[in-house]
This record gives C-alpha cells, sequence and structure tokens, in this order.
C-alpha cells in the first residue's frame, strides 16, 4: 500500500523561495577585490535570480541546456546556481585552473550554450572561444562599463542580460531528479569526467549536510563559501546556507591566511569548509600576526586528509572545533564526517585525535564498504584494507554521457584505499595511486605525511614512492621547513622513529621551498612523481 503524502517534488527554486520567504533580510556579503563588499540579502538574490531566469528564456535557454560558469564565489555566481537550475537548465561551473586544454575538452563535451565569465578570465575565454562551437554567449560577470576597463570590448555583460527583465518567474514545477548541477571531476588521469547532480541530491545533501552530527548548520550561523564554488558546488554549502536562513559570506578569489581572518572579523563568520592547505595558511598567519579568531567556532576541513597538527591549533589554540569530512566530487561531496560517538566522550585526548585524524563515519543516507582487489566484501575490524565504495542518493551512479562507468552492483567505487573500524569510522590510508608499493606490502603516504607535520618545525608535507631496485617503491618525504627553522633530513627521520614500523621508515627527506598544488588546492603528488619519482634509492 502507497502512503498518502503529498509528491511535492524536492527542487532547488524550492531553497531558494523558503529563504525568500522566511530569511528576506538575512545579508549575502560578497568580497571583490577592487570595490567595497556587495551586501544583498535572501529576497535580493530570488529578485535577481528571477529576473536571470526571465533573461535566459528570452535567449530561448530551455530545459537540460547546459550554462556554464568561470566564475570566484560572488552573489552573481550564486544568482548563476539558482537562476540556471530553477529554471529547469543545467549549471555547469567551470574550475578555471585547469589546463586550457581540459576546460575545451570540458566545454565541448557539455555542449554549454552560454558561458558567464568573471573579467578576471578574459585572455583565457580569448583562448576558449575559437575552440568551443557549441557556445552561443560569453557573457562577463560585471556593470556594462566594465568591459572597457580591462578590453573586453564588445562582451555582453551580466547587468545588461539582466535589465529589464521581471523580478518576478514562475518558478516550474518539475521531476526532482532532473539535472541541476555539472562538475567535472579534475582529471588527474585521461580526460575529465562529469558529475551530473539532480535537483533530489542537491536537497537531499543539503539536509544532510546541515544536521547537527554533520555540520551543524543553522540560521544562528554565518556561513563564508571559501571553498570555490567550481569544487563539487562548494561543497553543497551554497544550499545548505540558504535552505537554513545562516548569513552568507562569499570570500571571493582570495583566500590567503590574512584575507580570509580579515573576512571572517569584518562579518562574524561562524562556520567555514576548506581543504587543508587553506587552513594552514590561515593558521600561519594568526600564529605570526599574533592574532585569535573571535566568532569562527567550527572548519569543516577535507579534500585530502587533515593533519593531526592543524586540527591540534585550530582547536587547542583557537577554540575551532574541526569536522574532517570525507568526500569527492562524485559525492556531492559530504559522505563521511569524524565526530565522537557518546561512549567515547570519556576516552583519553589521545583517543579522541586518533579518531578524528580518521575519516569518519557515514552521513545517514550514505552506506560505506570495503572490497578486496576480487570485488569481496572485507570486514570492518579497523585492519582490512581495500577499495572505498559508497552507495546512497547523493553519490553518482554513472558519469555524464558515459553510460558504460554504471556498475551492475549499485556501488560506485572511490579510488580511495580505507580501513573501516567496528564503530564505523573509516580512515583513508591512500588515493589508490599514491600507495607505496613496498616488498608487496602497502605504505600509507597519508600516514607518513601526517607525522610529519606533526614535527613543529614543518609547515606542509607529501610522501611519495620512488623506484627501487629491490623493494619497487621506497617512501620519500618532501617537506616545507617553517621559516628560520634548522631542522635536518635526520632530525626527521629521527623523529618517526618509534611511530612507525622500521621498514616504513622514508628513505629520505627533501626539503623544498613549497609543494606544487593542484586545481583545487591539493598537493600535487602526480608533478612530485614526475620531479622525484626516479631518484635514485639505494
Ligand atoms: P580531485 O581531487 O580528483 O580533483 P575530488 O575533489 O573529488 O577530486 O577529490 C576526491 C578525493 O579527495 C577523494 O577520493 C580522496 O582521495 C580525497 N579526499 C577527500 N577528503 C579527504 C579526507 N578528509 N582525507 C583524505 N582524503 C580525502
Amino acid at each position: 500500500m502507497l502512503g498518502l503524502m503529498m509528491q511535492t517534488p524536492l527542487l532547488l527554486s524550492s531553497i531558494l523561495m523558503h529563504a525568500a520567504r522566511s530569511f528576506p533580510d538575512v545579508e549575502i556579503v560578497s568580497r571583490t577585490p577592487d570595490k567595497p563588499d556587495h551586501i544583498t540579502s535572501y529576497s535580493g538574490l530570488l529578485e535577481r535570480s528571477s529576473r536571470l531566469a526571465n533573461a535566459l528564456d528570452s535567449i530561448g535557454i530551455k530545459p537540460g541546456d547546459r550554462v556554464a560558469t568561470l566564475a570566484w564565489n560572488s552573489y552573481r555566481h550564486l544568482e548563476l546556481y539558482f537562476g540556471i537550475s530553477g529554471m529547469g537548465a543545467v549549471c555547469h561551473t567551470i574550475n578555471p585552473r585547469l589546463f586550457v586544454d581540459q576546460i575545451i575538452y570540458i566545454i565541448n563535451h557539455a555542449e554549454d550554450a552560454v558561458v558567464f565569465f568573471d573579467l578576471a578570465f578574459i585572455d583565457l575565454v580569448h583562448s576558449l572561444m575559437p575552440q568551443c562551437p557549441t557556445v552561443e554567449a560569453w557573457i562577463y560577470l560585471g556593470e556594462a562599463g566594465d568591459a572597457k576597463i580591462v578590453g573586453a570590448k564588445g562582451f555582453p555583460s551580466y547587468e545588461g542580460f539582466l535589465s529589464g527583465c521581471s523580478e518576478a518567474y514562475a518558478w516550474p514545477e518539475f521531476d526532482e531528479n532532473t539535472a541541476c548541477g555539472l562538475c567535472y571531476t579534475s582529471g588527474t588521469t585521461g580526460n575529465p569526467k562529469g558529475v551530473l547532480y539532480s535537483h533530489r541530491s542537491a536537497v537531499l545533501h543539503s539536509c544532510a549536510a546541515a544536521l547537527p552530527d554533520a555540520c551543524r548548520i543553522s540560521l544562528d550561523d554565518t556561513v563564508a563559501l571559501v571553498s570555490p564554488m567550481f569544487h563539487a558546488m562548494s561543497w553543497g554549502m551554497p544550499y545548505c546556507a540558504t535552505a537554513t536562513g545562516s548569513k552568507l559570506v562569499m570570500a571571493g578569489q582570495n583566500v590567503d591566511g590574512e584575507s580570509l581572518h580579515r573576512l571572517f572579523e569584518d562579518h562574524g563568520v561562524t562556520f567555514a569548509g576548506g581543504v587543508p592547505t587553506v587552513w594552514l595558511g590561515y593558521v600561519r598567519y594568526l600564529q605570526s600576526a599574533g592574532v585569535k579568531p573571535t566568532t569562527l567556532n567550527r572548519a569543516l576541513i577535507g579534500g585530502t586528509a587533515c593533519p593531526a597538527s592543524l586540527m591540534e591549533t585550530l582547536q587547542d589554540e583557537y577554540g575551532v572545533e574541526v569536522l574532517h569530512g570525507w568526500g569527492m566530487t562524485e559525492t556531492s561531496p559530504l559522505a563521511t564526517i569524524s565526530k565522537p560517538l557518546r561512549k567515547h566522550m570519556t576516552s583519553s585526548r589521545a583517543e579522541r585525535r586518533s579518531r578524528q585524524v580518521k575519516q569518519g563515519r557515514a552521513l545517514f543516507g550514505v552506506e560505506i564498504g570495503i572490497r578486496d582487489g576480487n570485488n569481496r566484501k572485507l570486514p570492518h575490524d579497523g585492519k582490512a584494507v581495500g577499495d572505498l565504495v559508497v552507495r546512497g542518493p547523493w553519490i553518482a551512479r554513472a558519469y555524464y554521457k558515459m553510460p558504460e562507468s554504471e556498475r551492475a552492483d549499485g556501488w560506485f567505487f572511490t579510488g580511495d584505499v580505507v580501513t573501516i573500524d567496528s564503530d564505523g569510522y573509516m580512515q583513508v590510508t591512500d588515493r589508490s595511486k599514491d600507495v607505496i608499493k613496498s616488498g608487496g606490502e602497502w605504505i600509507s603516504s597519508i600516514e607518513l605525511e601526517n607525522l610529519a607535520m606533526a614535527h613543529p618545525e614543518i609547515v606542509e608535507a607529501a610522501v611519495i614512492g620512488i623506484a627501487h631496485p629491490k623493494w619497487d617503491e621506497r617512501p620519500l618525504v618532501l617537506a616545507v621547513r617553517r621559516q628560520g627553522a634548522r631542522l635536518e633530513a635526520q632530525d626527521l627521520l629521527t623523529f618517526y622513529e618509534g611511530k612507525i614500523a622500521k621498514w616504513w621508515m622514508p628513505d629520505d627527506v627533501l626539503f623544498v621551498d613549497e609543494l606544487p598544488h593542484g586545481a583545487t588546492g591539493k598537493v600535487l603528488k602526480t608533478k612530485l612523481r614526475e620531479l622525484y619519482g626516479n631518484r635514485d634509492s639505494a
């Protein structure tokens, strides 16, 4: 027997309308590099998203068409999120830090009809235009007069595009499984692959991410959007903040430590999410300037493993609770989060910390498991190491235009190598392509990195496998020393002693000025392997 409840579809336009009805005056602040902060509200967001939807209608954009963005976090980008998806089209967020060839591939693969771009990317746009035949309009995000300043004459402006369009729009009701957003993964191997979110997946992910034992987001919060809106829809936070009516602060382009501190203090930010590199920069600034955050109380950290030392500094020195989360573009992205269970409340600090460095337990809605090389289930005993698989309503079933990527068993294979303990805490030991294979056994690069970063004189570290004639691969540490530090390679190796199995001991430590970071702020191990992978090891 079926239930007798209404079938109201879960649509992003309902989040927008709810925010405009229930929190009309709550502020949305955007930081811009050269102008004063821009301030609008949820009622302003609805008005302008409605004008945008009307404008898109007027140029013939139809449900299902892909409309792209090439932009930093700002109120206009937020309007594009809601305006494009709300009218039934697909908001395709492009990562401008990818190689030009990859961006061309992505635009052509998505067959984008329109691209909205920040003027900062005008040179990039000039090189894309001749190679992207499906794009009928390139519209810059600015006022009509802005084009003159940067030499983008001839391009239509976003404000011009919106002008004259009505603030009233009848948001259509359609199947909640309709696509709303498209995000390509960075494609460290092969071409980028498109993850096509649906309204249903985005709404359910927002609800789960806001829950008290996930990110605990509510109308009391001021949420800063730090992770870029082209990286897994800024981790779903734009939807989550709008649904809960929290004040929103868009970080813009500058996310160095000082800019973030200013932004957080100026606007009373209580919550923000970002990759460890961003938080390391923030902490380094706080330490060097001798200042403390006065409003920030939670930091969601993920994208790569969060070093224990970073957690300690944020929590113990600055009173900022660290929520260590795991996810991928394919998982919307939040799938697990590390939080102590009630029975852990009385455990020692060291025990709590060792649990917190794990990537955590599955959120409601997500199921996780481990498989061996033959797709057999492995036990959740904290020891068995294998491939992490996930499933749930906000996990990708297949990649865009790649029906062959859909698996018959209904699970998504993440490419992460993990353990899961009997309490359900998952720990990533490596991405499968980063695992160090030594003498037929695996060494966890993440664990070695975490330990290196626990050394007070190390700022950042990455560990890769380098070719070895006898053992296949051996670990090499590449580390950035704190300014003025006198640490030598042997000191770090001594620091490892007693903390790891003897055969895990890195063969060498190289100090570098900085580590290469990829398009989403993560350390580029591919680049490190290219540079150092064939270094002699004996
Ligand atoms: P890419 O890094 O390939 O551009 P994603 O941003 O989707 O694309 O990255 C997903 C990957 O990031 C995961 O498969 C995992 O390896 C890594 N990752 C995400 N969060 C964490 C975390 N908390 N700890 C360790 N690794 C993480």
